[in-house]
C-alpha cells in the first residue's frame, strides 16, 4: 500500500505544495483538505457575463516572481499570461486632498512638491550607520534611516495598503527583509537601491486572462484525485507512524502532515503537541482586510497609473484605490471602460454591504470626481487574511521549527507565517518544502 502525505489548507500555498509533493515525491498518495467548497483561499473571482472582477492577489511584478512564472510554464500556462500596460508604472499617494504622483524620472523627483521635501533625508541616509539590533519594526526602521517625513508619506501607506496592519507593529526583518539586507549589505538602503537598479531589468507586472483564479482552476483539475473540498479538518491525533486526520467527512490517516493554512487556522484546530497553543500561534495576529470592486461601461475618470494609497495622517477611510482597467485592459472578454477596487480597513469587516457601498462611492466621488452609480459593484471581505509579523517574528518561527521537528519530523510547517506576504513567496515556500521532504526521505 503506498503511505500517504496529507495537506491542510487548500489556499495557493497548499496547491503549490500539493502540485510540488506529486512531483518530487511519487511513491506517495497525496490527499489535500480544503474546509470550504473551493480551493484557491483569498483567490476567487467574481462574474457576471462577461465582466470578471478577480478578488484577492491581482498584480505580479515580472522581475521578483519567478517561481510563480515557473509554476505557470509547467502548468503550461504562458499564454494566459497578460502584461500590464506601460501606464501602470505611475503610482499616486492621496495628500491634502490631492492625488501625488510618485516621480518616475530624476527630473520629476526634483520637482515633485511630494519627493522636494524628502531630498534631504534621502542624502543624509547614505550617511547614516548601519543598526546591529536584530529586528526592529517597519516604523522604527523607516524612522531611524529617513526621517519622519518619508516615514509618513511613504512607508505608512504601502505598509497599510500591502500588509494591512500599522508599520509599528510589524517586523522589518519578517515582512520586508530585501530592505534589512540593503542595509546589512550596502550600509544604506540608497546606495543598495542604486547598485540594485544596475543589476535589475526592472519589468512591468504580469495576472493571468481571467485573474489568478484560472491557475487555481487549472492546478484543481491537475490535482483533482488529491483534492478533498468542504472538509474542514477539527483535530489531528498522533498515532505510532503517523496521524489520525480528524475532520467532518470522518477520520483519515496519513504517514506525513503538512500545514499549510494560516496561523488563525492552525490556532483553532487541536494538534499534537499541542502546536496550536504554542505562543509563536497563540499570541499569533492577523489582520483583515475588505475589498470593493466597482465597474462602470464608460470611462469615469482620466487618470493614468496603477493606482494610490492614502497616508494614516489624511484621516481617510479608505487604505488605497487600485485602477484595474488601467493596469491590465485584457483581463477579461468585456467591454467595461472603468474598473476599480477600493481598499478598506479591518474595521469594515462587519459592516453592512450597504453601508460599505455608501462609504465607497462618496470616496470616488471626492477622489476622482465619479458621481455615477456603478454599473457592477461586489464586496470581498478577508476576514485575519494578512499575516502580521511582529518583531522577533523570524527567530520565533525558528524556534518552532525546531521544536516541532525535534519532536516529530513527520509534521511539517508550510503556512504563509513562514515568508514576507505575496503570492510568489507561496509558490517558493512550497517548492522548497517539497524538495527538501524529497531529499529527506
Ligand atoms: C486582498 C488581498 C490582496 C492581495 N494582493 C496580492 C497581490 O496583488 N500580489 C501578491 O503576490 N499577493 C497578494 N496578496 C497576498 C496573497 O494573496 C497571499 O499571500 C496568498 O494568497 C496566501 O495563500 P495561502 O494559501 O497561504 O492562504 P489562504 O489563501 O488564506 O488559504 C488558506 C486555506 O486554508 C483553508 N483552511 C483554513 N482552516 C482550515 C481547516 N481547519 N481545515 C481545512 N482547511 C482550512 C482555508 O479555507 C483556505 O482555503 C493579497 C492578499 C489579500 C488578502
Amino acid at each position: 500500500m503506498r503511505k500517504k502525505i496529507g495537506i491542510i489548507g487548500g489556499g495557493i500555498s497548499g496547491l503549490s505544495l500539493a502540485w510540488y509533493l506529486k512531483k518530487f515525491a511519487k511513491e506517495f498518495e497525496c490527499l489535500l483538505f480544503e474546509k470550504s467548497e473551493k480551493v484557491g483561499g483569498v483567490i476567487g473571482r467574481y462574474q457576471q457575463e462577461d465582466l470578471i472582477l478577480d478578488s484577492g492577489p491581482k498584480t505580479f511584478r515580472e522581475s521578483s516572481c519567478s517561481d510563480l512564472l515557473s509554476l505557470i510554464e509547467e502548468l503550461e500556462m504562458q499564454n494566459e499570461i497578460i502584461e500590464s500596460l506601460n501606464a501602470s508604472k505611475i503610482r499616486y499617494i492621496y495628500v491634502n486632498q490631492k492625488l501625488c504622483p510618485l516621480p518616475l524620472t530624476l527630473k520629476q523627483f526634483l520637482f515633485s512638491s511630494l519627493t522636494f521635501k524628502a531630498i534631504p533625508s534621502l542624502v543624509k541616509e547614505i550617511f547614516i550607520k548601519k543598526t546591529t539590533l536584530k529586528d526592529e519594526s517597519v516604523g522604527a526602521f523607516a524612522r531611524r534611516r529617513f526621517g519622519n517625513y518619508i516615514a509618513e508619506h511613504f512607508f505608512d501607506p504601502f505598509v497599510m495598503g500591502v500588509c494591512g496592519c500599522d508599520m509599528d507593529k510589524l517586523s522589518i526583518g519578517a515582512s520586508f527583509p530585501f530592505l534589512k539586507e540593503l542595509e546589512e549589505k550596502n550600509g544604506s538602503i540608497i546606495r543598495g537601491l542604486f547598485k540594485r537598479k544596475k543589476q535589475k531589468n526592472n519589468k512591468g507586472l504580469f495576472n493571468l486572462k481571467g485573474g489568478l483564479q484560472t491557475l487555481v482552476e487549472t492546478l484543481e483539475r491537475k490535482l483533482e484525485k488529491e483534492l478533498i473540498v468542504n472538509c474542514e479538518v477539527s483535530e489531528v491525533v498522533k498515532e505510532l507512524s503517523g496521524f489520525r486526520v480528524k475532520t467532518v467527512k470522518g477520520d483519515f490517516f496519513v504517514d506525513y502532515l503538512f500545514l499549510s493554512l494560516p496561523s488563525e487556522g492552525v490556532k483553532k484546530m487541536k494538534l499534537p503537541f499541542e502546536i496550536e497553543k504554542d505562543p509563536f500561534f497563540f499570541q499569533s495576529n492577523s489582520n483583515s482586510l475588505v475589498g470593493v470592486s466597482v465597474a462602470y461601461q464608460s470611462k469615469q475618470h482620466q487618470v493614468k497609473g496603477f493606482g494610490y494609497l492614502v497616508p494614516s495622517k489624511e484621516k481617510e477611510v479608505v487604505l488605497g484605490v487600485i485602477f484595474d482597467s488601467e493596469i491590465f485592459s485584457n483581463l477579461d472578454a468585456s467591454n467595461y471602460q472603468t474598473k476599480l477596487t477600493l481598499i478598506f480597513p479591518a474595521s469594515f469587516i462587519d459592516l453592512g454591504e450597504e453601508v460599505i457601498k455608501e462609504k465607497a462611492l462618496d470616496v470616488l466621488s471626492r477622489h476622482l470626481a465619479i458621481q455615477k452609480a456603478p454599473d457592477a459593484f461586489k464586496v470581498f471581505r478577508y476576514p485575519n487574511a494578512l499575516v502580521n509579523y511582529p518583531v522577533f517574528h523570524k527567530s520565533s518561527l525558528d524556534q518552532i521549527q525546531f521544536k516541532i521537528r525535534d519532536l516529530d519530523s513527520r509534521l511539517i510547517l508550510a503556512g504563509n507565517y513562514m515568508h514576507p506576504p505575496g503570492v510568489n513567496h507561496c509558490v517558493k515556500n512550497a517548492k522548497t518544502i517539497a524538495k527538501t521532504f524529497q531529499e529527506r526521505l
